[in-house]
């Protein structure tokens, strides 16, 4: 396979938060492997904002560790660093002061695209928007790039898309969801819409039920006190999962485009029913010998937020009704793993007998580890003894496929940064479309919120609460298994 590198134009791309966690670990990791790639144009600036004041040096310094701590060994190079560094600036502003905003203009051009990425805390973004525009930096064409989490619910998404529009047409903002950056992500859509053989079978008569599991091993980690008053419904599927069950169920949009393909997600996330009280189960994770309990993770004896999270959905519209998606993602669970599973019907009728091993065909597309898709299809099992049936795999596994380029896919932080250069908002949520997620999920928490409802406990390591897996056996149906 060729790789095919599209230029991009030179652009001022400037980090608020530019010191922080983000963007030390993902958004100059990712930038520097482009840079690495041959994508980055030579004059192509990255300006660092943060609070602290320090100089343009020292910023490149500590950038240069980050670099060596988070790109894997034998994709970089001393040469390497030194020459993305030379792209690396550093400016002192206080968001929600005055100062360093002048300077910041100082550095910007006319003639490059210009971005602004808020990788700060939510309530930063509306001080930044408006320094922006109060100092002169912010002109029609200018982009900006916004973190999650948006919102806590409805109320507090709408106030952030308030503070950003006052300031910013909807054109020119680009709100985060790396899922939607992830190569596998974009393969869905690429194979439903690319190929004859599975649109006429995506809908409810051929399709017996989805799943959609994001499986971490991790606990809370660091971040205890912001994820206890989160938990993984606002965490992940208010925002990840929903997008992936959008470009699962959305129908085929008029052109490969950014509101052609929102205008769709959006259409889905409205035909979402209400969700049942027994079609949710929340769970908190119990520790053992080697890993901390939840409550102790986050330092709240008395938390009753999820650490995992299960949910049968449905779909009120004609291409799903009867169809339903079963979505679940948790911390401290057996495996990391993210994966879809489109589990089509048995056949109407099987010639070869009931017992003759006939299963139904399975397309499970996985996000990680090992991103690719997994068809499986019933043949013969090859040799005498008569019709005896067998499924397997038809992987499609891109390193296989494509040979090893395929491997050197972009990390979805540096897919989506070079969108945002290109001025492409497919693969970003439009407000709207937010906000909709969030008038889906403000009921489903206030019911368990108004009951007190306690999240079921689940050991560390398992596949989470009992009762999630209850959640199909009642249907007749299983969980894929969490595994790598
Ligand atoms: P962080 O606390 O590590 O960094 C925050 C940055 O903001 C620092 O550079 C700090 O100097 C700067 N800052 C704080 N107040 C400022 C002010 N008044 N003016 C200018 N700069 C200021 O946070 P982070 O982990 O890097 O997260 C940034 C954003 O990204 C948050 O909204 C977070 O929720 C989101 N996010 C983080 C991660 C992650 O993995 N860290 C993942 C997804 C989303």
């Amino acid at each position: 396979m060729v790789s095919r590198i599209i230029p991009v134009d030179t652009f001022d791309l400037v980090i608020f938060g530019g010191t922080g966690d983000l963007a030390r670990r993902k958004i100059l990791p990712g930038l520097f492997r482009r840079y690495r790639s041959g994508q980055m144009p030579e004059a192509a600036r990255i300006i660092g904002v943060a609070r602290s004041d320090m100089a343009a040096d020292d910023f490149r310094q500590q950038i240069g560790q980050a670099l060596e701590e988070f790109v894997e060994e034998g994709k970089r190079s001393a040469n390497d660093i030194a020459g993305f560094l030379a792209h690396l600036d550093y400016v002192r502003v206080d968001a929600k002061g005055t100062d360093g905003w002048g300077e910041l203009k100082g550095k910007l051009r006319d003639e490059a695209v210009r971005a602004f990425y808020f990788s700060v805390a939510p309530g930063l973004f509306g001080d930044i928007a408006r320094g922006l525009h109060k100092h002169g930096l912010a002109h029609d064409e200018t982009r900006i790039v916004v973190e999650k989490p948006f919102g806590h619910d409805l109320e507090s998404a709408k106030e952030l898309n308030a503070g950003l529009a006052k300031y910013f047409d909807e054109h020119q903002v680009y709100r985060i969801d790396h899922y939607l950056g992830k190569e596998t992500v974009q393969n869905l859509m690429a194979v439903r819409f690319g190929n004859i053989l599975f649109e006429p079978l995506w809908n409810a008569q051929f399709i017996d039920h989805v799943q959609i599991t994001v499986a971490e091993t991790v606990g809370v980690g660091g971040r205890g006190s912001y994820y206890d008053k989160s938990g993984a419904m606002r965490d992940m599927i208010q925002n990840h999962l929903m997008q992936l069950l959008c470009l699962i169920a959305m129908e085929p949009p008029s052109k490969f485009d950014p509101d052609a393909v929102r205008d769709e997600k959006l259409k889905v996330i409205r035909a979402l029913e209400p969700v049942a009280k027994n079609d949710v189960v929340r769970g908190q994770y119990v520790g053992n010998d080697a890993v901390a309990d939840y409550i102790d993770d986050v330092e709240n004896p008395d938390s009753a937020t999820e650490s995992f999270i299960a949910l049968k959905l449905h779909l009120a519209n004609w291409r799903w009704a009867g169809t339903p998606f079963y979505v679940r993602t948790g911390k401290r669970l057996r495996a990391r793993m993210s994966e879809i599973v489109i589990r089509f019907k048995e056949t109407p009728h099987s010639i070869f007998g009931a017992d003759s091993g006939s299963k139904a065909n399975e397309l499970a597309i996985r996000l990680q580890p090992n991103e690719g898709m997994d068809l499986r299809v019933t043949i013969k099992e090859p040799g005498p003894g008569g019709m005896r049936l067998v499924d397997v795999p038809l992987d499609m596994t891109f390193a296989e496929a494509l040979g090893p380029e395929a491997s050197e896919v972009p990390d979805a932080y540096e897919r989506l940064i070079m969108d945002v250069i290109r001025g492409n908002q497919t693969l970003f949520m439009r407000g709207d479309e937010v906000e909709a997620a969030w008038a889906w999920a403000d009921p489903v928490i206030a019911a368990w919120e108004d009951n007190n409802d306690k999240p079921r406990a689940y050991d560390a390591g398992s596949s989470g609460p009992e009762d999630s897996l209850a959640l199909l056996h009642r249907d007749g149906r299983r969980w894929r298994e969490i595994k790598v």
